[in-house]
Protein backbone atom coordinates (compact mmCIF):
# COMPACT_ATOMS: atom_id res chain seq x y z
CA UNK A 1 0.00 0.00 0.00
CA UNK A 2 1.35 3.55 -1.22
CA UNK A 3 0.26 6.74 0.80
CA UNK A 4 0.86 9.69 -1.09
CA UNK A 5 3.07 12.12 1.48
CA UNK A 6 2.38 15.97 0.96
CA UNK A 7 5.37 17.84 2.63
CA UNK A 8 3.61 20.08 5.67
CA UNK A 9 3.71 23.42 4.09
CA UNK A 10 6.30 25.89 5.70
CA UNK A 11 5.64 29.50 5.69
CA UNK A 12 8.50 31.44 4.15
CA UNK A 13 10.36 33.24 6.28
CA UNK A 14 11.25 36.95 6.18
CA UNK A 15 12.57 39.80 8.11
CA UNK A 16 10.36 41.64 10.87
CA UNK A 17 8.21 44.11 9.28
CA UNK A 18 10.36 47.91 9.53
CA UNK A 19 13.58 45.72 9.58
CA UNK A 20 15.50 45.50 6.57
CA UNK A 21 17.84 43.78 5.31
CA UNK A 22 20.30 46.11 3.63
CA UNK A 23 22.36 44.41 0.72
CA UNK A 24 24.59 44.90 -2.40
CA UNK A 25 25.13 47.39 -3.74
CA UNK A 26 22.85 49.66 -1.45
CA UNK A 27 25.12 48.40 1.57
CA UNK A 28 27.78 50.30 0.43
CA UNK A 29 26.21 53.66 0.66
CA UNK A 30 25.90 52.90 4.37
CA UNK A 31 30.01 52.00 4.45
CA UNK A 32 30.66 55.36 2.58
CA UNK A 33 29.50 57.07 5.17
CA UNK A 34 31.21 55.45 8.00
CA UNK A 35 33.96 56.11 6.12
CA UNK A 36 33.53 59.62 6.45
CA UNK A 37 32.08 60.12 9.72
CA UNK A 38 34.85 58.25 11.05
CA UNK A 39 37.34 60.23 9.58
CA UNK A 40 35.47 63.05 10.50
CA UNK A 41 35.22 62.37 14.21
CA UNK A 42 39.34 61.64 14.43
CA UNK A 43 39.41 65.31 12.27
CA UNK A 44 37.43 66.96 15.58
CA UNK A 45 39.51 64.09 18.84
CA UNK A 46 36.17 61.95 19.09
CA UNK A 47 36.78 58.19 19.97
CA UNK A 48 34.68 55.84 19.46
CA UNK A 49 32.25 54.27 22.11
CA UNK A 50 30.26 50.78 21.92
CA UNK A 51 27.72 50.18 24.36
CA UNK A 52 25.34 46.88 24.39
CA UNK A 53 22.17 47.09 22.44
CA UNK A 54 19.95 45.54 25.37
CA UNK A 55 19.78 48.04 28.25
CA UNK A 56 17.73 47.74 31.87
CA UNK A 57 14.25 49.10 30.87
CA UNK A 58 14.42 51.54 33.65
CA UNK A 59 17.41 53.41 32.11
CA UNK A 60 15.29 54.71 29.89
CA UNK A 61 12.47 55.32 31.66
CA UNK A 62 14.42 57.25 34.13
CA UNK A 63 16.74 58.67 31.51
CA UNK A 64 13.89 59.98 28.51
CA UNK A 65 11.32 60.37 30.65
CA UNK A 66 7.98 58.18 31.25
CA UNK A 67 5.75 60.39 29.15
CA UNK A 68 7.78 60.41 26.01
CA UNK A 69 7.03 58.78 23.17
CA UNK A 70 9.52 56.47 23.69
CA UNK A 71 8.82 54.98 26.42
CA UNK A 72 5.37 55.49 26.45
CA UNK A 73 4.67 53.44 23.13
CA UNK A 74 8.11 52.79 20.92
CA UNK A 75 10.28 50.69 23.19
CA UNK A 76 10.66 46.63 22.47
CA UNK A 77 10.85 45.23 26.04
CA UNK A 78 11.28 42.26 27.55
CA UNK A 79 12.25 39.73 30.51
CA UNK A 80 14.93 37.71 30.60
CA UNK A 81 13.99 34.59 30.99
CA UNK A 82 15.66 33.50 33.65
CA UNK A 83 15.99 36.05 36.25
CA UNK A 84 13.41 38.21 34.79
CA UNK A 85 15.33 41.18 34.57
CA UNK A 86 13.23 43.79 32.31
CA UNK A 87 15.45 44.66 29.51
CA UNK A 88 14.73 47.03 26.20
CA UNK A 89 16.22 47.11 22.79
CA UNK A 90 17.93 50.49 22.83
CA UNK A 91 15.87 52.93 21.07
CA UNK A 92 18.54 55.44 21.39
CA UNK A 93 22.22 55.49 22.71
CA UNK A 94 22.52 58.54 24.41
CA UNK A 95 21.35 56.43 28.35
CA UNK A 96 23.88 53.89 27.29
CA UNK A 97 26.86 56.28 27.23
CA UNK A 98 25.85 57.92 30.24
CA UNK A 99 25.17 54.61 31.92
CA UNK A 100 28.77 53.57 30.82
CA UNK A 101 30.74 56.48 31.62
CA UNK A 102 28.97 56.36 34.91
CA UNK A 103 29.78 53.02 35.63
CA UNK A 104 33.05 53.10 34.42
CA UNK A 105 34.23 56.27 35.89
CA UNK A 106 35.40 57.51 32.58
CA UNK A 107 35.35 61.18 32.87
CA UNK A 108 37.85 60.89 36.68
CA UNK A 109 40.66 62.19 34.32
CA UNK A 110 38.75 65.26 32.65
CA UNK A 111 35.76 65.49 29.82
CA UNK A 112 35.54 63.25 27.31
CA UNK A 113 34.28 63.10 23.27
CA UNK A 114 33.06 60.42 22.29
CA UNK A 115 31.13 59.04 19.26
CA UNK A 116 29.03 55.84 18.09
CA UNK A 117 27.43 54.42 15.27
CA UNK A 118 25.05 51.28 15.41
CA UNK A 119 21.12 49.99 15.39
CA UNK A 120 18.20 51.27 17.46
CA UNK A 121 14.83 50.07 17.64
CA UNK A 122 11.62 51.85 18.24
CA UNK A 123 7.89 50.24 17.54
CA UNK A 124 6.78 52.74 15.41
CA UNK A 125 4.70 52.65 12.57
CA UNK A 126 7.03 51.72 9.12
CA UNK A 127 7.30 54.29 6.42
CA UNK A 128 9.68 56.37 4.34
CA UNK A 129 12.14 56.80 6.40
CA UNK A 130 11.31 55.99 9.67
CA UNK A 131 11.75 52.02 10.65
CA UNK A 132 11.76 50.01 13.65
CA UNK A 133 15.38 48.83 13.61
CA UNK A 134 17.21 51.78 12.09
CA UNK A 135 21.20 53.39 12.26
CA UNK A 136 21.95 56.19 14.05
CA UNK A 137 25.22 57.92 13.99
CA UNK A 138 26.06 60.02 17.43
CA UNK A 139 28.06 62.48 19.29
CA UNK A 140 28.41 62.96 22.70
CA UNK A 141 31.22 65.62 24.66
CA UNK A 142 31.07 64.37 28.40
CA UNK A 143 31.81 66.95 30.78
CA UNK A 144 31.65 70.43 29.25
CA UNK A 145 29.39 73.31 29.69
CA UNK A 146 30.08 75.85 27.79
CA UNK A 147 28.79 77.03 24.58
CA UNK A 148 31.75 76.61 22.81
CA UNK A 149 31.29 72.59 23.02
CA UNK A 150 27.55 72.65 21.58
CA UNK A 151 28.98 74.49 18.68
CA UNK A 152 31.72 72.14 17.98
CA UNK A 153 29.01 69.97 17.55
CA UNK A 154 26.94 71.54 15.68
CA UNK A 155 29.94 72.72 12.97
CA UNK A 156 31.05 69.06 13.26
CA UNK A 157 27.85 67.77 11.55
CA UNK A 158 27.69 71.30 9.45
CA UNK A 159 31.18 69.75 8.04
CA UNK A 160 30.04 66.40 7.44
CA UNK A 161 27.21 67.79 4.94
CA UNK A 162 29.91 69.84 3.50
CA UNK A 163 32.21 66.46 2.92
CA UNK A 164 29.30 64.19 1.96
CA UNK A 165 27.83 67.51 -0.54
CA UNK A 166 24.30 67.67 0.95
CA UNK A 167 23.77 71.48 0.54
CA UNK A 168 19.77 70.91 1.39
CA UNK A 169 20.00 70.99 5.19
CA UNK A 170 18.43 73.53 7.06
CA UNK A 171 19.50 74.59 10.99
CA UNK A 172 17.19 74.93 13.21
CA UNK A 173 18.30 75.72 17.21
CA UNK A 174 16.95 76.87 20.44
CA UNK A 175 16.78 77.13 23.82
CA UNK A 176 14.85 74.72 26.81
CA UNK A 177 16.47 77.44 29.51
CA UNK A 178 17.00 75.64 33.15
CA UNK A 179 14.63 73.19 34.76
CA UNK A 180 13.20 76.30 37.07
CA UNK A 181 12.94 78.57 34.00
CA UNK A 182 10.86 75.40 32.79
CA UNK A 183 9.26 75.37 35.20
CA UNK A 184 8.04 78.73 35.12
CA UNK A 185 7.24 78.79 31.38
CA UNK A 186 5.04 75.08 31.88
CA UNK A 187 2.63 76.96 34.83
CA UNK A 188 2.09 79.73 32.13
CA UNK A 189 1.30 76.95 29.48
CA UNK A 190 -1.04 75.13 31.33
CA UNK A 191 -2.79 78.36 32.04
CA UNK A 192 -2.72 78.91 28.51
CA UNK A 193 -3.55 75.90 27.88
CA UNK A 194 -6.39 75.22 29.84
CA UNK A 195 -8.00 78.29 28.10
CA UNK A 196 -8.20 76.67 25.06
CA UNK A 197 -9.27 73.32 26.27
CA UNK A 198 -11.63 72.50 23.52
CA UNK A 199 -9.43 73.11 20.88
CA UNK A 200 -6.68 70.43 22.51
CA UNK A 201 -6.62 66.69 21.39
CA UNK A 202 -7.05 63.63 23.05
CA UNK A 203 -3.15 63.21 23.41
CA UNK A 204 -2.48 66.82 24.35
CA UNK A 205 -5.36 66.72 26.80
CA UNK A 206 -3.53 63.55 28.27
CA UNK A 207 -0.28 65.26 28.48
CA UNK A 208 -1.37 68.77 29.60
CA UNK A 209 -0.47 68.55 33.44
CA UNK A 210 2.12 65.90 32.80
CA UNK A 211 3.80 67.55 29.89
CA UNK A 212 2.56 70.10 28.40
CA UNK A 213 6.18 71.14 26.91
CA UNK A 214 5.26 68.32 24.37
CA UNK A 215 1.73 69.70 23.28
CA UNK A 216 4.05 72.37 21.60
CA UNK A 217 5.51 69.41 19.55
CA UNK A 218 2.19 68.37 17.92
CA UNK A 219 1.66 67.74 14.61
CA UNK A 220 -1.85 67.84 14.62
CA UNK A 221 -2.85 70.58 12.16
CA UNK A 222 -5.93 71.68 14.15
CA UNK A 223 -3.90 72.46 17.20
CA UNK A 224 -1.19 74.84 15.11
CA UNK A 225 -2.64 78.42 15.74
CA UNK A 226 -3.55 77.69 19.18
CA UNK A 227 -0.21 76.11 19.62
CA UNK A 228 1.70 79.37 17.79
CA UNK A 229 0.50 82.02 20.32
CA UNK A 230 1.24 80.05 23.17
CA UNK A 231 3.83 81.53 25.63
CA UNK A 232 7.33 81.26 25.28
CA UNK A 233 10.42 80.24 27.02
CA UNK A 234 12.51 82.71 25.88
CA UNK A 235 10.41 85.32 28.23
CA UNK A 236 11.16 82.97 31.23
CA UNK A 237 14.95 82.69 30.48
CA UNK A 238 17.11 83.97 33.04
CA UNK A 239 20.55 85.54 32.68
CA UNK A 240 22.79 82.41 32.29
CA UNK A 241 20.51 80.38 30.03
CA UNK A 242 20.63 83.87 27.71
CA UNK A 243 24.43 84.36 27.87
CA UNK A 244 24.58 80.87 26.47
CA UNK A 245 22.11 81.15 23.87
CA UNK A 246 23.73 84.19 22.76
CA UNK A 247 27.04 82.44 22.73
CA UNK A 248 25.95 79.82 20.98
CA UNK A 249 25.09 82.34 18.20
CA UNK A 250 27.48 84.49 18.50
CA UNK A 251 30.56 81.62 17.30
CA UNK A 252 27.58 80.07 14.82
CA UNK A 253 27.24 84.07 13.37
CA UNK A 254 31.51 84.32 13.20
CA UNK A 255 31.56 80.67 11.50
CA UNK A 256 29.03 81.57 8.78
CA UNK A 257 26.41 79.18 9.71
CA UNK A 258 22.85 79.69 9.04
CA UNK A 259 20.70 79.17 11.25
CA UNK A 260 17.09 79.25 12.05
CA UNK A 261 15.48 80.28 16.01
CA UNK A 262 12.50 77.56 16.11
CA UNK A 263 10.57 78.81 19.59
CA UNK A 264 8.61 75.90 18.97
CA UNK A 265 11.60 72.89 19.02
CA UNK A 266 11.51 71.23 22.35
CA UNK A 267 12.60 67.64 20.94
CA UNK A 268 10.97 64.00 22.10
CA UNK A 269 13.41 63.33 25.40
CA UNK A 270 12.81 65.11 28.69
CA UNK A 271 16.75 64.85 29.67
CA UNK A 272 17.56 68.24 27.01
CA UNK A 273 18.48 72.28 28.79
CA UNK A 274 19.85 75.04 27.06
CA UNK A 275 20.76 74.16 23.48
CA UNK A 276 18.83 72.07 21.62
CA UNK A 277 18.97 71.96 17.69
CA UNK A 278 18.11 70.06 14.24
CA UNK A 279 19.10 69.88 11.15
CA UNK A 280 16.31 70.00 8.64
CA UNK A 281 15.63 69.44 5.17
CA UNK A 282 12.01 69.67 2.90
CA UNK A 283 13.27 66.78 0.66
CA UNK A 284 12.26 64.27 3.34
CA UNK A 285 8.55 64.59 3.70
CA UNK A 286 7.72 64.50 6.62
CA UNK A 287 10.95 62.45 8.19
CA UNK A 288 12.36 66.05 7.52
CA UNK A 289 14.70 65.56 10.31
CA UNK A 290 18.56 64.45 9.39
CA UNK A 291 20.04 65.06 13.20
CA UNK A 292 18.75 66.49 16.50
CA UNK A 293 20.88 66.86 19.57
CA UNK A 294 21.11 69.46 22.19
CA UNK A 295 22.58 69.61 25.88
CA UNK A 296 21.45 67.26 29.04
CA UNK A 297 23.09 68.85 31.64
CA UNK A 298 20.88 66.80 34.27
CA UNK A 299 20.97 63.29 32.85
CA UNK A 300 23.94 62.14 34.77
CA UNK A 301 22.12 62.67 38.05
CA UNK A 302 19.03 61.64 36.48
CA UNK A 303 21.13 58.04 36.27
CA UNK A 304 22.53 58.50 39.56
CA UNK A 305 25.96 60.51 38.65
CA UNK A 306 27.55 63.14 39.60
CA UNK A 307 26.62 66.26 38.28
CA UNK A 308 28.15 66.30 34.61
CA UNK A 309 27.04 69.00 32.07
CA UNK A 310 26.70 67.33 28.14
CA UNK A 311 25.85 67.56 25.04
CA UNK A 312 25.51 65.85 22.06
CA UNK A 313 23.25 64.79 18.57
CA UNK A 314 22.42 61.81 16.71
CA UNK A 315 21.52 61.38 12.84
CA UNK A 316 19.38 59.68 11.29
CA UNK A 317 21.48 57.05 8.96
CA UNK A 318 18.57 56.19 6.87
CA UNK A 319 17.61 59.98 6.15
CA UNK A 320 21.10 61.27 5.03
CA UNK A 321 21.65 58.79 2.79
CA UNK A 322 17.95 58.91 1.07
CA UNK A 323 18.62 62.75 0.78
CA UNK A 324 22.31 62.38 -0.53
CA UNK A 325 20.55 59.63 -2.97
CA UNK A 326 17.84 62.21 -4.45
CA UNK A 327 20.55 64.70 -4.39
CA UNK A 328 22.82 62.48 -6.91
CA UNK A 329 25.34 61.63 -4.12
CA UNK A 330 27.09 58.20 -2.94
CA UNK A 331 30.01 55.98 -3.45
CA UNK A 332 30.65 54.43 -6.93
CA UNK A 333 29.77 50.99 -6.81
CA UNK A 334 32.86 49.02 -5.75
CA UNK A 335 34.55 47.32 -8.25
CA UNK A 336 37.45 44.71 -8.28
CA UNK A 337 40.51 45.87 -9.09
CA UNK A 338 41.24 42.14 -11.27
CA UNK A 339 39.16 39.56 -12.38
CA UNK A 340 41.13 35.91 -11.98
CA UNK A 341 40.35 33.95 -15.57
CA UNK A 342 41.74 29.94 -15.00
CA UNK A 343 41.32 27.62 -17.69
CA UNK A 344 42.06 24.34 -15.76
CA UNK A 345 40.59 24.04 -12.27
CA UNK A 346 43.57 21.63 -11.40
CA UNK A 347 45.76 24.99 -11.75
CA UNK A 348 43.78 26.10 -8.28
CA UNK A 349 46.13 25.62 -5.47
CA UNK A 350 48.68 27.57 -7.37
CA UNK A 351 46.42 30.27 -8.65
CA UNK A 352 45.23 31.03 -5.33
CA UNK A 353 48.30 31.51 -3.69
CA UNK A 354 49.68 33.80 -6.50
CA UNK A 355 46.37 35.91 -5.57
CA UNK A 356 46.98 35.50 -1.93
CA UNK A 357 50.08 37.05 -2.57
CA UNK A 358 48.15 40.05 -4.72
CA UNK A 359 45.77 40.99 -2.53
CA UNK A 360 48.05 41.02 0.68
CA UNK A 361 49.72 43.66 -1.25
CA UNK A 362 46.40 45.53 -1.29
CA UNK A 363 45.10 44.42 -4.94
CA UNK A 364 40.93 43.20 -4.50
CA UNK A 365 40.47 40.36 -7.21
CA UNK A 366 37.53 38.59 -7.83
CA UNK A 367 38.22 34.98 -8.65
CA UNK A 368 36.26 33.22 -11.49
CA UNK A 369 34.72 29.90 -10.09
CA UNK A 370 32.68 27.46 -11.48
CA UNK A 371 29.99 24.70 -10.63
CA UNK A 372 31.26 22.58 -11.71
CA UNK A 373 34.88 21.39 -12.77
CA UNK A 374 35.00 22.74 -16.25
CA UNK A 375 35.88 25.99 -15.54
CA UNK A 376 34.22 27.25 -18.73
CA UNK A 377 35.50 28.30 -22.07
CA UNK A 378 37.94 31.72 -21.81
CA UNK A 379 35.45 33.68 -23.91
CA UNK A 380 32.59 33.16 -21.01
CA UNK A 381 35.23 33.52 -18.51
CA UNK A 382 36.13 37.08 -19.83
CA UNK A 383 32.42 38.19 -20.16
CA UNK A 384 32.69 37.75 -16.79
CA UNK A 385 35.34 39.36 -16.14
CA UNK A 386 33.85 42.76 -18.23
CA UNK A 387 30.74 42.68 -16.07
CA UNK A 388 32.64 42.71 -12.87
CA UNK A 389 33.75 45.91 -14.10
CA UNK A 390 37.29 45.12 -12.63
CA UNK A 391 40.05 46.97 -15.31
CA UNK A 392 42.16 43.97 -15.55
CA UNK A 393 41.77 40.20 -16.25
CA UNK A 394 44.51 38.26 -14.51
CA UNK A 395 44.80 35.14 -17.42
CA UNK A 396 46.33 32.01 -16.12
CA UNK A 397 45.75 30.12 -18.90
CA UNK A 398 47.03 26.72 -19.68
CA UNK A 399 50.25 27.94 -21.74
CA UNK A 400 50.62 30.42 -18.65
CA UNK A 401 50.26 28.05 -15.81
CA UNK A 402 53.11 25.48 -17.93
CA UNK A 403 55.34 28.57 -17.75
CA UNK A 404 54.72 29.50 -14.59
CA UNK A 405 53.36 32.89 -16.02
CA UNK A 406 50.09 35.26 -15.70
CA UNK A 407 49.48 37.27 -17.80
CA UNK A 408 47.46 40.99 -16.85
CA UNK A 409 45.46 42.18 -19.53
CA UNK A 410 43.72 45.75 -19.55
CA UNK A 411 39.91 45.07 -19.97
CA UNK A 412 38.95 48.88 -20.10
CA UNK A 413 41.57 50.99 -21.79
CA UNK A 414 41.66 49.54 -25.21
CA UNK A 415 45.25 51.03 -26.39
CA UNK A 416 46.78 49.57 -23.60
CA UNK A 417 48.83 46.38 -24.06
CA UNK A 418 48.84 43.07 -22.31
CA UNK A 419 51.97 42.17 -20.19
CA UNK A 420 52.92 38.58 -19.65
CA UNK A 421 54.77 38.40 -16.25
CA UNK A 422 56.63 35.79 -13.99
CA UNK A 423 54.72 34.50 -11.14
CA UNK A 424 57.88 35.50 -9.05
CA UNK A 425 57.61 39.10 -10.31
CA UNK A 426 53.64 39.59 -10.10
CA UNK A 427 54.42 41.40 -6.64
CA UNK A 428 55.77 44.28 -9.37
CA UNK A 429 52.83 44.15 -10.68
CA UNK A 430 50.71 44.98 -7.99
CA UNK A 431 50.61 48.91 -8.20
CA UNK A 432 49.77 48.70 -11.74
CA UNK A 433 46.85 46.91 -10.95
CA UNK A 434 45.77 48.77 -7.74
CA UNK A 435 45.72 51.80 -9.93
CA UNK A 436 42.26 51.22 -11.06
CA UNK A 437 40.51 53.15 -8.80
P1 LIG B 1 11.13 62.02 14.74
O1 LIG B 1 10.57 63.32 15.21
O2 LIG B 1 11.37 61.98 13.26
O3 LIG B 1 10.41 60.82 15.26
P2 LIG B 1 12.99 61.82 16.92
O4 LIG B 1 12.92 63.13 17.57
O5 LIG B 1 12.22 60.68 17.49
O6 LIG B 1 12.61 61.96 15.35
P3 LIG B 1 15.71 61.36 17.71
O7 LIG B 1 15.35 60.46 18.80
O8 LIG B 1 16.18 62.71 18.02
O9 LIG B 1 14.49 61.40 16.67
O10 LIG B 1 16.76 60.63 16.77
C1 LIG B 1 17.73 61.34 16.01
C2 LIG B 1 17.56 61.06 14.54
O11 LIG B 1 17.40 59.65 14.29
C3 LIG B 1 16.31 61.66 13.93
O12 LIG B 1 16.51 63.00 13.61
C4 LIG B 1 16.13 60.81 12.69
O13 LIG B 1 16.98 61.25 11.65
C5 LIG B 1 16.57 59.44 13.16
N1 LIG B 1 15.41 58.62 13.51
C6 LIG B 1 14.64 58.67 14.63
N2 LIG B 1 13.69 57.72 14.62
C7 LIG B 1 13.86 57.03 13.45
C8 LIG B 1 13.22 55.91 12.86
N3 LIG B 1 12.20 55.29 13.46
N4 LIG B 1 13.66 55.46 11.66
C9 LIG B 1 14.70 56.06 11.04
N5 LIG B 1 15.36 57.12 11.55
C10 LIG B 1 14.96 57.60 12.74
MG1 LIG C 1 10.35 59.79 17.06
Amino acid sequence: MTEKMTAPKIDRLTAVKGMNDLLPPDSAAVEWLEHKVRALMARYAYRNIRTPIVERTPLFVRGLGEVTDIVEKEMYCFEDRLNGDALTLRPEATAGVVRAAIEHAMLYDGPKRLYYLGPMFRHERPQKGRYRQFDQIGAEALGFSGAEVDAELILMATALWQEIGLTDVRLEINSLGQPDERLAHRQALIAYFEQHLAVLDEDARRRLHGNPLRILDTKNPHMQTMVEAAPQLLDCLGKGSLAHFNALKSILDANGVAYRINHRLVRGMDYYNLTVFEFVTDRLGAQGTVCAGGRYDYLFEQLSGKPTPAVGWALGVDRVLELARTSGIGPVNPVPDAYAIVADITAMPMVLAVLQTVRSLGVSVQMHTSASDLMGSMKSQFKRADASGARFALVFGSDEVSAQQVTIKPLRDAGSAQITCALSDIALWAPTLQSSI
